[in-house]
C-alpha cells in the first residue's frame, strides 16, 4: 500500500521556471533547473473543508488546527508538545510612539526548542513518516539541530545530526541531552551539508537540509496563517522578517498567498527582509535588481550567517511579490536591538531574530514606514541559546560585602546614572 495523502495536495511547482511535478512521489528540486519547489494545493477543495468559522471551534491549538493546508495526510497522535500557537504580543505604547495603528511581535522563542524551525521539524517529521522513512538526518549547528533532536524526542524518532567539527560544545549538549545521534565533521558546514544530502539519497534517510525540501517551507507558512488568525483574518501592512538562508521569509510569503487564493485575507503584507550588514546577499540582490550571488559571511547573528542562501528565490520573491524591500543592520545595531527588545518587552531574542526589531528601527528612522501603518516583528528565536553574544552588551557587577551598607553604596552607584 502506498502512502496516504492530502487530496488537497495537487503537486509542485518550480519558483523558477513553472514547470509542475506530480505529489508522489514527493520531489525535492526541480529536476529541470535544480530550482526550488511550492506545494500547490486545491483551494476550492480547502474552502469546502476549512472555514475561518469552523477554525474559531477548534480546539487545536497546534499548527495542526491548519493541516488542510498541509501537505501531509495526518497528523502525529502525540502532539503534547505543541508547536505552533505562539503569541501575537500588541505593543500598544510603542505603536503610539512611532506614530503606527499597531505594532506587534510574533513571540517564536516560545517554541518547544526555543525557535521557529519547529514548525519545520514537526511537518518534516510527519511526512517522513508517512513515507515509512523512520531517520531524519540534517546538517546544522543551531536551530535547526536543536528543532530535529528535541521533536525527535517527543515523537520517538530516531534523529542524525552533523555538525562541523569544532563546534562549541554549548550547542551540542541539548542535542546530545535529547538522545540525538551527533556526528561531528571533519569540514565545513557545506561539507556536512553536502554529506546530507549523499546520505538521504543513498541510506534512503529523511533530508530535514533547508533549501532542498520544500516540505519545510510549508511548515514555517503556519506562521503566516496565524498571523492573520490573531488578527482577525486581516493581513498587516508590513511584516518584518530576519532572512539568513531565505527560508522562512519564503514560508512566510506562502502562507499569506494561500490565504489570499482562499479569500480569506484581501491583502499580502509588504514583507521586509532584514539581514545583517555582513551577511547580506539577499539584500544585494534585491537593490541591484539581480540575481543571489554568495557573500563571505561575517555577523554575530549566527542564525542568518550564511554565504550561499540556500532559499534565496523563495526570498527573492517574497519581497519583490509584495512590493517590500531589504534592508541591513550591523551587529552593533543587532546587539542594542535585542537589549532594548528585551528591556521594552522582556521578550530575549537571539540576535539574528533581534535583527528583525533593528531593522524595523532603521526604517522607521529612513522613512520607509507611513504614519497609521500596522507591522509585525518576526522574533524567530531565543536568546538562552547563546549567552555569549548577548553578555557583550550588559556588563556584571562585581560582588558586595555582605552588610547593608555595602549593598546600599552599590545600589546608589548603579541608579545614579537612570534619571540623567
Ligand atoms: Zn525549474
Amino acid at each position: 500500500m502506498g502512502p496516504l495523502m492530502n487530496n488537497n495536495l495537487i503537486g509542485y511547482r518550480c519558483v523558477a521556471c513553472g514547470i509542475s511535478q506530480p505529489a508522489e512521489p514527493p520531489p525535492m528540486l526541480c529536476p529541470a533547473c535544480g530550482g526550488a519547489l511550492d506545494a500547490e494545493y486545491d483551494y476550492d477543495r480547502i474552502a469546502a473543508q476549512l472555514t475561518p468559522a469552523g477554525l474559531t471551534g477548534d480546539t487545536e491549538r497546534s499548527l495542526w488546527r491548519y493541516r488542510a493546508l498541509l501537505p501531509v495526510a495526518g497528523t502525529p497522535a502525540n502532539r503534547s508538545l505543541q508547536v505552533g500557537g505562539t503569541p501575537l504580543v500588541a505593543l500598544p505604547v510603542l505603536a503610539g510612539k512611532f506614530d503606527l495603528s499597531a505594532l506587534y511581535i510574533k513571540d517564536e522563542t516560545r517554541q518547544p526548542s526555543g525557535s521557529l524551525k519547529d514548525r519545520a521539524t514537526e511537518v518534516a517529521l510527519q511526512h517522513s513518516a508517512e513515507y515509512g522513512q523512520a531517520t531524519v538526518v540534517a546538517a546544522s549547528t543551531g536551530n535547526a539541530a536543536a528543532s530535529l533532536a528535541t521533536l525527535a524526542a517527543h515523537h520517538g524518532r530516531r534523529a542524525v545530526i552533523l555538525v562541523p567539527a569544532g563546534t562549541a560544545a554549548g550547542k551540542l549538549v541539548p542535542i546530545m541531552q535529547c538522545g540525538a545521534i551527533l556526528c561531528p565533521v571533519d569540514g565545513t558546514y557545506d561539507d556536512a551539508f553536502e554529506l546530507v544530502e549523499t546520505i538521504a539519497r543513498e541510506l534512503g534517510w529523511y533530508s530535514r537540509n533547508s533549501g532542498s525540501n520544500p516540505v519545510l517551507s510549508e511548515g514555517k507558512k503556519t506562521v503566516a496563517l496565524e498571523i492573520a488568525e490573531q488578527l482577525q483574518w486581516e493581513a498587516p501592512d508590513k511584516v518584518f522578517v530576519p532572512v539568513g538562508d531565505g527560508c522562512i521569509i519564503g514560508g512566510v510569503y506562502k502562507g499569506f498567498y494561500d490565504l489570499l487564493q482562499l479569500g480569506w485575507t484581501h491583502k499580502l503584507p509588504q514583507l521586509v527582509a532584514v539581514q545583517a550588514a555582513g551577511s547580506a546577499a539577499v539584500v544585494r540582490a534585491l537593490e541591484a535588481g539581480g540575481e543571489i550571488e554568495a557573500v563571505q559571511a561575517d555577523t554575530i547573528a549566527d542564525g542568518i550567517r550564511v554565504n550561499l542562501p540556500r532559499d534565496g528565490q523563495k526570498a527573492l520573491r517574497a519581497v519583490r511579490a509584495t512590493d517590500g524591500f531589504g534592508i541591513t543592520v550591523t551587529d552593533d545595531e543587532i546587539l542594542e536591538a535585542q537589549h532594548a527588545l528585551a528591556k521594552g518587552t522582556g521578550i530575549f531574542a537571539e540576535p539574528s531574530a533581534a535583527a528583525a526589531y533593528a531593522g524595523f528601527k532603521k526604517a522607521l528612522s529612513q522613512r520607509l514606514i507611513s504614519p497609521g501603518e500596522s507591522v509585525v516583528l518576526l522574533i524567530t528565536g531565543s536568546g538562552l541559546k547563546d549567552l555569549p553574544s548577548a553578555g557583550r552588551l550588559v556588563e556584571q557587577p562585581e560582588p558586595v560585602a555582605a552588610n547593608l551598607g555595602a549593598f546600599r553604596e552599590f545600589y546608589e552607584r548603579f541608579t545614579a546614572g537612570e534619571s540623567a
